[in-house]
């Protein structure tokens, strides 16, 4: 087997991992890009935003990466990407199992329509819950937070399960814009990551993938606060206010942190107000993560600053997240004052 292709137009031959002619700058892959651009037409016209965007997807690794078609097919992918995110898959359309009763799943769906969302959604909290590495790194990560007493034991799940519902927002996010992910990995001490097989390329998308996190992780914080008051522990209580200053710290745009990723959305002015919300309601609320989070984003005002026009979408979700996160960090002391 020879590991060389040979060009069809010039007849020179090159190593197998170059997808053009360095001679004449023929495309390689000419004839499957052609296909994939043709069925990701038909499939956009159809309103299968996620099937066009795989075809657009698969035709990355085939073009030269500083190719005008390449330029192009980005550009084409960003435009997409927002439609993807819009396409109501829970939602809209009646899950197979139900249309199949019929006229009965009709009706269903259309009272009930929100609570199979929510149990549907329910599937995707055990994804990959199952998985060995997931469950192992889990244990680890419990037995470290846990100081082996009975209180400490459930400290710690209920601390990893907010963690993994964080996660499963991520997850979520990644597969509404139809990009593979991994299962969750727990680190030890710190917390946990998944891995999606790339980042969205639009500013609207990467900012839903980024935040949809803390959004999860802030709303297991609200249900962890309302079982403390209803089951009366205290210790519930310390945890919802413990999840608030997890996800405020996610906020912190530095290294792979949500808010880094989403900083990347916004423009230099949001980032500007988020700065200012994060410090003052910081100070109000006492905490610490949100202060450091102010703080961060007052710096990335200047140091490695956003270009882009800034993201609306993403600018208001950030917003509401630190409004939400020390809401419920406000509660919780409330709460515990109370005691
Ligand atoms: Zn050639
Ligand atoms: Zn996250």
């Amino acid at each position: 087997m020879t590991q060389t292709h040979t060009c069809e137009r010039c007849g020179s031959t090159a190593p197998m991992q170059l997808v053009a002619c360095p001679r004449c700058h023929g495309l390689f892959h000419a004839a499957t890009l052609t296909t994939l651009s043709s069925e990701a037409d038909a499939l956009q016209k159809h309103g299968d935003v996620l099937g066009a965007l795989e075809r657009l997807r698969s035709m990355e690794p085939l073009l030269p990466p500083t190719s005008n078609q390449a330029v192009q097919l980005h550009a084409r992918i960003t435009a997409l990407e927002p439609h993807a995110g819009k396409q109501p898959r829970a939602a809209g359309r009646v899950p197979k199992w139900l249309a199949g009763l019929g006229a009965f799943g009709l009706a269903l769906w259309k009272f009930a329509g929100p609570l199979l969302v929510l149990l549907s959604k329910g599937k995707l909290l055990l994804f990959g819950l199952l998985k060995l590495p997931t469950l192992l790194s889990f244990f680890v990560s419990a037995a470290l937070w846990s100081d082996g007493g009975t209180r400490g034991i459930g400290l710690a799940l209920v601390i990893l399960a907010s963690i993994y519902v964080h996660e499963m927002g991520h997850t979520w996010a990644f597969r509404r814009y139809g990009i593979a992910v991994s299962a969750p990995m727990f680190v030890p001490g710190f917390g946990a990551f998944v891995r999606g097989a790339h980042y969205p390329k639009s500013a609207q998308a990467a900012g839903d993938v980024a935040l949809s996190g803390p959004v999860w992780g802030g709303v297991s914080g609200v249900l962890t606060l309302a079982l403390g008051v209803v089951l009366n522990q205290a210790w519930l209580v310390g945890a919802a206010l413990f999840i608030a200053e997890v996800n405020l710290f996610n906020l912190f745009p530095v290294w792979q942190l949500d808010g880094s990723r989403a900083t990347q959305c916004l423009s230099k002015r949001q980032v500007l107000v988020l700065a200012a919300v994060g410090l003052v309601g910081g100070a109000l609320a006492g905490s610490p993560m949100s202060l450091l989070a102010g703080a961060g984003l007052l710096a990335r005002r200047w140091v490695r600053p956003p270009s882009g026009q800034g993201d609306r979408r993403t600018f208001i979700v950030f917003l509401l997240l630190f409004a939400g996160l020390l809401s419920l960090r406000l509660g919780s002391q409330l709460v515990m004052s109370f005691r």
